[in-house]
Protein backbone atom coordinates (compact mmCIF):
# COMPACT_ATOMS: atom_id res chain seq x y z
CA UNK A 1 0.00 0.00 0.00
CA UNK A 2 1.77 3.44 -1.09
CA UNK A 3 0.42 6.49 1.08
CA UNK A 4 2.50 9.33 2.30
CA UNK A 5 3.28 7.55 5.52
CA UNK A 6 6.14 6.64 3.74
CA UNK A 7 6.74 10.82 3.18
CA UNK A 8 10.40 10.90 2.46
CA UNK A 9 9.37 8.70 -0.48
CA UNK A 10 6.37 10.35 -1.97
CA UNK A 11 8.23 13.72 -1.31
CA UNK A 12 10.92 12.63 -3.67
CA UNK A 13 8.01 11.50 -6.02
CA UNK A 14 6.36 14.52 -5.43
CA UNK A 15 9.30 16.46 -6.97
CA UNK A 16 9.04 14.99 -10.72
CA UNK A 17 5.89 12.54 -10.43
CA UNK A 18 2.55 13.41 -10.03
CA UNK A 19 1.41 11.97 -6.49
CA UNK A 20 -0.97 9.35 -5.96
CA UNK A 21 -3.60 8.01 -3.56
CA UNK A 22 -3.58 4.42 -3.51
CA UNK A 23 -6.07 2.43 -1.33
CA UNK A 24 -5.23 -0.71 0.53
CA UNK A 25 -6.63 -2.62 -2.65
CA UNK A 26 -4.35 -1.18 -4.87
CA UNK A 27 -6.96 1.30 -6.58
CA UNK A 28 -6.42 4.50 -7.28
CA UNK A 29 -8.67 7.70 -5.41
CA UNK A 30 -8.71 10.17 -8.31
CA UNK A 31 -12.22 11.50 -8.27
CA UNK A 32 -13.90 13.53 -5.38
CA UNK A 33 -17.73 14.01 -5.12
CA UNK A 34 -17.91 17.48 -3.43
CA UNK A 35 -21.52 18.08 -1.65
CA UNK A 36 -21.77 21.70 -0.95
CA UNK A 37 -25.00 21.64 0.37
CA UNK A 38 -27.37 18.63 2.22
CA UNK A 39 -30.72 20.59 0.87
CA UNK A 40 -32.69 20.44 -1.58
CA UNK A 41 -35.80 21.45 -3.38
CA UNK A 42 -37.39 18.36 -4.24
CA UNK A 43 -38.00 15.77 -2.30
CA UNK A 44 -37.39 12.37 -4.29
CA UNK A 45 -39.29 9.61 -2.62
CA UNK A 46 -36.32 7.41 -2.93
CA UNK A 47 -33.40 10.07 -1.35
CA UNK A 48 -35.42 12.45 1.55
CA UNK A 49 -38.62 11.92 3.38
CA UNK A 50 -41.48 14.41 2.00
CA UNK A 51 -41.61 16.32 5.58
CA UNK A 52 -37.41 16.14 6.47
CA UNK A 53 -36.37 19.07 7.81
CA UNK A 54 -33.20 17.64 9.73
CA UNK A 55 -30.61 19.44 8.10
CA UNK A 56 -27.15 20.20 9.03
CA UNK A 57 -26.63 23.73 10.90
CA UNK A 58 -24.94 26.43 8.63
CA UNK A 59 -22.07 26.93 11.02
CA UNK A 60 -20.81 23.31 10.37
CA UNK A 61 -21.21 23.88 6.73
CA UNK A 62 -17.18 24.29 5.39
CA UNK A 63 -16.66 27.96 4.32
CA UNK A 64 -15.93 28.10 0.87
CA UNK A 65 -12.11 29.08 1.84
CA UNK A 66 -12.51 25.81 4.06
CA UNK A 67 -13.75 23.94 1.07
CA UNK A 68 -10.90 25.59 -1.13
CA UNK A 69 -8.27 24.12 1.28
CA UNK A 70 -9.25 20.75 1.10
CA UNK A 71 -9.60 20.17 -2.46
CA UNK A 72 -6.45 22.52 -2.87
CA UNK A 73 -4.93 19.30 -0.78
CA UNK A 74 -6.63 16.60 -2.72
CA UNK A 75 -5.61 18.07 -5.94
CA UNK A 76 -2.07 17.86 -4.62
CA UNK A 77 -2.42 14.52 -3.75
CA UNK A 78 -3.66 13.69 -7.32
CA UNK A 79 -6.87 13.85 -7.02
CA UNK A 80 -8.01 15.45 -10.08
CA UNK A 81 -11.78 15.16 -10.94
CA UNK A 82 -14.26 17.01 -8.68
CA UNK A 83 -17.66 16.97 -9.10
CA UNK A 84 -20.59 18.94 -7.28
CA UNK A 85 -23.05 17.37 -5.70
CA UNK A 86 -26.00 18.08 -2.56
CA UNK A 87 -28.78 18.10 -1.78
CA UNK A 88 -29.01 20.04 -4.87
CA UNK A 89 -25.80 22.15 -4.94
CA UNK A 90 -27.54 24.67 -6.47
CA UNK A 91 -29.39 26.20 -3.24
CA UNK A 92 -25.82 26.89 -1.83
CA UNK A 93 -25.70 30.81 -2.59
CA UNK A 94 -22.65 32.01 -4.73
CA UNK A 95 -21.89 28.71 -6.08
CA UNK A 96 -20.50 29.82 -9.47
CA UNK A 97 -18.20 32.13 -7.03
CA UNK A 98 -16.61 28.40 -5.34
CA UNK A 99 -16.87 26.63 -8.90
CA UNK A 100 -14.19 29.55 -10.14
CA UNK A 101 -12.02 29.20 -6.83
CA UNK A 102 -11.87 24.95 -7.52
CA UNK A 103 -11.39 25.45 -11.33
CA UNK A 104 -8.32 27.77 -10.76
CA UNK A 105 -6.59 25.12 -8.55
CA UNK A 106 -3.80 24.02 -10.52
CA UNK A 107 -3.88 19.84 -10.17
CA UNK A 108 -7.51 20.12 -11.00
CA UNK A 109 -8.53 18.83 -14.31
CA UNK A 110 -12.46 18.32 -14.36
CA UNK A 111 -15.15 20.55 -12.66
CA UNK A 112 -18.42 18.40 -13.07
CA UNK A 113 -22.07 19.46 -11.17
CA UNK A 114 -24.62 16.69 -10.66
CA UNK A 115 -27.95 18.87 -10.06
CA UNK A 116 -31.94 18.58 -10.74
CA UNK A 117 -31.96 21.95 -12.75
CA UNK A 118 -34.97 23.42 -11.39
CA UNK A 119 -32.42 25.79 -10.46
CA UNK A 120 -30.15 26.02 -13.96
CA UNK A 121 -32.48 28.27 -15.92
CA UNK A 122 -30.57 31.38 -14.30
CA UNK A 123 -27.56 30.06 -13.32
CA UNK A 124 -26.03 27.49 -16.39
CA UNK A 125 -24.13 30.87 -17.90
CA UNK A 126 -22.82 31.67 -14.59
CA UNK A 127 -21.26 28.17 -13.64
CA UNK A 128 -20.27 27.68 -17.42
CA UNK A 129 -17.94 30.88 -17.33
CA UNK A 130 -16.43 29.94 -13.42
CA UNK A 131 -15.62 26.60 -15.27
CA UNK A 132 -17.91 24.22 -14.10
CA UNK A 133 -17.88 21.56 -17.83
CA UNK A 134 -19.86 19.01 -17.59
CA UNK A 135 -23.41 18.43 -16.05
CA UNK A 136 -25.68 15.50 -14.98
CA UNK A 137 -29.08 16.12 -14.69
CA UNK A 138 -31.22 13.96 -12.49
CA UNK A 139 -34.79 13.48 -14.33
CA UNK A 140 -36.96 10.34 -13.81
CA UNK A 141 -39.76 11.18 -15.80
CA UNK A 142 -41.01 12.93 -18.75
CA UNK A 143 -44.51 13.30 -17.17
CA UNK A 144 -45.26 16.41 -15.38
CA UNK A 145 -48.13 14.24 -12.93
CA UNK A 146 -45.62 11.41 -12.28
CA UNK A 147 -42.62 13.94 -12.24
CA UNK A 148 -44.32 15.45 -9.50
CA UNK A 149 -45.37 11.88 -7.54
CA UNK A 150 -41.42 10.91 -7.63
CA UNK A 151 -40.22 14.22 -6.73
CA UNK A 152 -42.95 16.41 -5.36
CA UNK A 153 -41.72 19.12 -7.87
CA UNK A 154 -42.97 20.62 -11.40
CA UNK A 155 -40.73 19.31 -14.33
CA UNK A 156 -40.97 22.20 -16.29
CA UNK A 157 -38.35 23.90 -14.64
CA UNK A 158 -36.03 20.83 -15.55
CA UNK A 159 -36.49 21.05 -19.11
CA UNK A 160 -36.13 24.54 -18.95
CA UNK A 161 -32.72 24.15 -16.71
CA UNK A 162 -31.56 21.40 -19.63
CA UNK A 163 -32.12 24.00 -22.61
CA UNK A 164 -30.26 26.52 -20.48
CA UNK A 165 -27.18 23.98 -20.17
CA UNK A 166 -27.39 22.86 -23.98
CA UNK A 167 -27.10 26.84 -24.75
CA UNK A 168 -24.31 27.58 -21.90
CA UNK A 169 -22.04 25.13 -23.77
CA UNK A 170 -21.81 22.20 -21.16
CA UNK A 171 -21.01 18.55 -23.10
CA UNK A 172 -21.87 16.12 -22.49
CA UNK A 173 -25.37 17.00 -21.09
CA UNK A 174 -26.27 13.13 -18.81
CA UNK A 175 -29.50 12.64 -18.14
CA UNK A 176 -29.92 10.22 -14.44
CA UNK A 177 -32.67 8.25 -14.24
CA UNK A 178 -33.51 6.23 -11.42
CA UNK A 179 -34.94 2.95 -13.34
CA UNK A 180 -37.86 1.79 -10.59
CA UNK A 181 -40.49 -0.98 -11.32
CA UNK A 182 -43.96 -0.13 -11.37
CA UNK A 183 -43.20 3.42 -11.08
CA UNK A 184 -40.84 4.64 -14.17
CA UNK A 185 -40.64 1.91 -16.46
CA UNK A 186 -43.28 2.21 -19.07
CA UNK A 187 -41.07 5.37 -19.74
CA UNK A 188 -37.26 4.06 -20.68
CA UNK A 189 -38.21 4.28 -24.39
CA UNK A 190 -39.46 7.34 -24.35
CA UNK A 191 -36.45 9.22 -22.43
CA UNK A 192 -34.34 7.37 -24.69
CA UNK A 193 -36.06 8.91 -27.61
CA UNK A 194 -35.86 12.41 -25.62
CA UNK A 195 -32.03 12.10 -25.31
CA UNK A 196 -31.85 10.87 -29.19
CA UNK A 197 -33.90 14.44 -29.67
CA UNK A 198 -31.83 16.59 -27.92
CA UNK A 199 -28.41 15.04 -28.34
CA UNK A 200 -27.90 14.00 -24.05
CA UNK A 201 -26.34 10.78 -22.65
CA UNK A 202 -28.98 8.68 -20.62
CA UNK A 203 -27.19 6.84 -17.48
CA UNK A 204 -30.12 4.59 -15.67
CA UNK A 205 -29.25 4.09 -11.94
CA UNK A 206 -30.62 1.01 -9.69
CA UNK A 207 -31.97 2.03 -6.58
CA UNK A 208 -29.68 1.58 -3.62
CA UNK A 209 -30.85 0.62 -0.14
CA UNK A 210 -28.92 4.20 1.10
CA UNK A 211 -31.37 5.38 4.46
CA UNK A 212 -34.80 4.29 5.16
CA UNK A 213 -36.35 6.08 1.97
CA UNK A 214 -33.48 4.04 0.03
CA UNK A 215 -34.59 0.80 1.11
CA UNK A 216 -38.24 1.77 0.75
CA UNK A 217 -37.12 2.07 -2.82
CA UNK A 218 -35.86 -0.93 -2.94
CA UNK A 219 -39.32 -2.24 -3.56
CA UNK A 220 -39.28 -0.80 -6.88
CA UNK A 221 -35.99 -1.99 -7.81
CA UNK A 222 -35.24 -3.34 -11.35
CA UNK A 223 -32.06 -5.30 -12.46
CA UNK A 224 -30.32 -2.83 -15.34
CA UNK A 225 -29.46 -6.10 -17.16
CA UNK A 226 -33.21 -7.03 -18.05
CA UNK A 227 -33.62 -3.17 -19.10
CA UNK A 228 -30.15 -3.49 -21.57
CA UNK A 229 -31.86 -6.25 -22.92
CA UNK A 230 -35.47 -5.07 -23.46
CA UNK A 231 -34.07 -2.20 -25.11
CA UNK A 232 -31.66 -4.50 -27.29
CA UNK A 233 -35.08 -5.68 -28.48
CA UNK A 234 -35.57 -1.93 -30.10
CA UNK A 235 -32.02 -0.37 -30.68
CA UNK A 236 -29.13 -2.06 -31.79
CA UNK A 237 -26.81 -1.29 -29.32
CA UNK A 238 -23.10 -1.62 -29.71
CA UNK A 239 -20.27 -1.24 -27.49
CA UNK A 240 -19.89 2.51 -26.25
CA UNK A 241 -17.14 4.67 -24.30
CA UNK A 242 -17.69 8.01 -22.20
CA UNK A 243 -15.21 10.36 -20.89
CA UNK A 244 -15.54 11.20 -17.14
CA UNK A 245 -14.61 9.14 -14.01
CA UNK A 246 -18.17 7.22 -13.55
CA UNK A 247 -19.02 3.91 -12.78
CA UNK A 248 -21.36 3.47 -15.67
CA UNK A 249 -20.94 1.23 -18.31
CA UNK A 250 -22.08 2.56 -22.10
CA UNK A 251 -23.35 1.16 -24.83
CA UNK A 252 -24.06 3.29 -28.09
CA UNK A 253 -27.19 3.06 -30.38
CA UNK A 254 -25.86 2.27 -33.48
CA UNK A 255 -26.24 4.69 -36.32
CA UNK A 256 -26.76 7.70 -33.56
CA UNK A 257 -24.41 9.54 -31.04
CA UNK A 258 -26.42 8.46 -28.35
CA UNK A 259 -24.62 6.61 -25.73
CA UNK A 260 -26.61 4.78 -22.60
CA UNK A 261 -24.80 3.90 -19.21
CA UNK A 262 -25.94 1.54 -16.84
CA UNK A 263 -25.11 2.07 -13.36
CA UNK A 264 -25.43 -1.48 -11.70
CA UNK A 265 -24.56 -1.50 -7.54
CA UNK A 266 -27.10 -4.04 -7.07
CA UNK A 267 -26.88 -6.52 -9.98
CA UNK A 268 -23.38 -5.77 -11.49
CA UNK A 269 -21.27 -3.72 -8.56
CA UNK A 270 -18.22 -2.00 -10.08
CA UNK A 271 -16.46 -1.40 -6.57
CA UNK A 272 -13.12 -3.29 -7.62
CA UNK A 273 -12.48 -0.20 -9.93
CA UNK A 274 -13.66 2.36 -7.25
CA UNK A 275 -12.03 5.37 -7.86
CA UNK A 276 -13.73 7.93 -5.45
CA UNK A 277 -14.33 9.39 -2.20
CA UNK A 278 -16.88 11.96 -1.09
CA UNK A 279 -17.12 15.28 1.38
CA UNK A 280 -20.40 16.32 2.37
CA UNK A 281 -20.93 19.55 3.93
CA UNK A 282 -20.21 20.10 7.00
CA UNK A 283 -16.93 18.11 6.35
CA UNK A 284 -16.87 14.41 6.75
CA UNK A 285 -15.45 12.63 4.63
CA UNK A 286 -17.08 9.45 3.49
CA UNK A 287 -14.88 6.26 2.10
CA UNK A 288 -17.45 4.18 0.43
CA UNK A 289 -21.01 5.39 -0.39
CA UNK A 290 -21.81 1.74 1.13
CA UNK A 291 -20.46 1.78 4.24
CA UNK A 292 -20.06 4.27 7.21
CA UNK A 293 -16.08 4.54 7.35
CA UNK A 294 -15.71 8.31 7.40
CA UNK A 295 -13.03 10.65 8.87
CA UNK A 296 -14.31 14.41 10.19
CA UNK A 297 -11.83 17.24 8.68
CA UNK A 298 -13.78 20.32 10.01
CA UNK A 299 -12.45 19.74 13.15
CA UNK A 300 -9.40 19.86 11.97
CA UNK A 301 -9.49 22.64 10.11
CA UNK A 302 -11.01 24.89 12.62
CA UNK A 303 -7.89 23.59 15.26
CA UNK A 304 -5.47 25.17 12.58
CA UNK A 305 -4.32 22.00 10.88
CA UNK A 306 -1.50 22.63 8.33
CA UNK A 307 -1.37 22.02 5.17
CA UNK A 308 1.00 18.69 5.05
CA UNK A 309 -0.92 17.84 8.22
CA UNK A 310 -4.61 18.19 6.41
CA UNK A 311 -3.08 15.50 3.68
CA UNK A 312 -1.74 13.10 5.92
CA UNK A 313 -5.12 13.36 7.07
CA UNK A 314 -6.83 12.55 4.09
CA UNK A 315 -3.96 9.67 3.25
CA UNK A 316 -4.59 8.53 6.92
CA UNK A 317 -8.58 8.01 5.97
CA UNK A 318 -7.57 6.81 2.29
CA UNK A 319 -6.16 4.30 4.46
CA UNK A 320 -9.47 3.25 5.87
CA UNK A 321 -11.38 2.65 2.47
CA UNK A 322 -13.61 -0.57 2.41
CA UNK A 323 -13.38 -3.03 -0.61
CA UNK A 324 -16.84 -2.73 -1.13
CA UNK A 325 -20.16 -1.77 -0.03
CA UNK A 326 -22.48 -4.57 1.11
CA UNK A 327 -25.88 -3.53 -0.34
CA UNK A 328 -26.83 -6.78 -1.24
CA UNK A 329 -26.41 -9.00 2.15
CA UNK A 330 -26.58 -5.91 4.38
CA UNK A 331 -29.06 -3.20 3.22
CA UNK A 332 -29.64 -2.25 6.26
CA UNK A 333 -26.24 -1.50 6.76
CA UNK A 334 -26.42 3.00 5.75
CA UNK A 335 -28.56 4.71 7.88
CA UNK A 336 -27.75 8.25 6.54
CA UNK A 337 -29.90 9.30 3.75
CA UNK A 338 -28.56 10.14 -0.18
CA UNK A 339 -28.80 14.08 0.34
CA UNK A 340 -26.10 13.85 2.73
CA UNK A 341 -23.54 12.78 0.56
CA UNK A 342 -25.12 12.99 -3.18
CA UNK A 343 -25.29 10.01 -4.97
S1 LIG B 1 -20.01 1.30 -3.11
FE1 LIG B 1 -18.16 2.08 -2.17
S2 LIG B 1 -16.47 0.82 -2.95
FE2 LIG B 1 -18.25 0.46 -4.24
S3 LIG B 1 -18.00 1.85 -5.94
FE3 LIG B 1 -19.29 2.91 -4.44
S4 LIG B 1 -17.90 4.06 -3.15
FE4 LIG B 1 -16.67 2.57 -4.29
Amino acid sequence: MQTMENTDVKQQSTDNLKPELIDPFGRRIEYLRLSVTDKCNLRCFYCMPEHYKDFEQPDNWLTFDEIERVIKAFTELGVARIRLTGGEPLVRKHLPELASKLHALPGLEDLSLSTNATLLGKQADALYQAGVSRINVSLDSLRPDRFRQITGGELQPVLDGLIAASHAGFRPVKINMVAMRGINDDEFEDMVEFCLQHDFTLRMIETMPIGDTGRNASDHYLDLQQVKQRLAERYELIPGVMPGGGPARYVQVKGTDLRIGFITPISQHFCETCNRVRLSVDGTLYMCLGQDDKMELRPLLRNGISDDELKQAIITAIARKPEKHEFNNRPEQVVRLMNMTGG
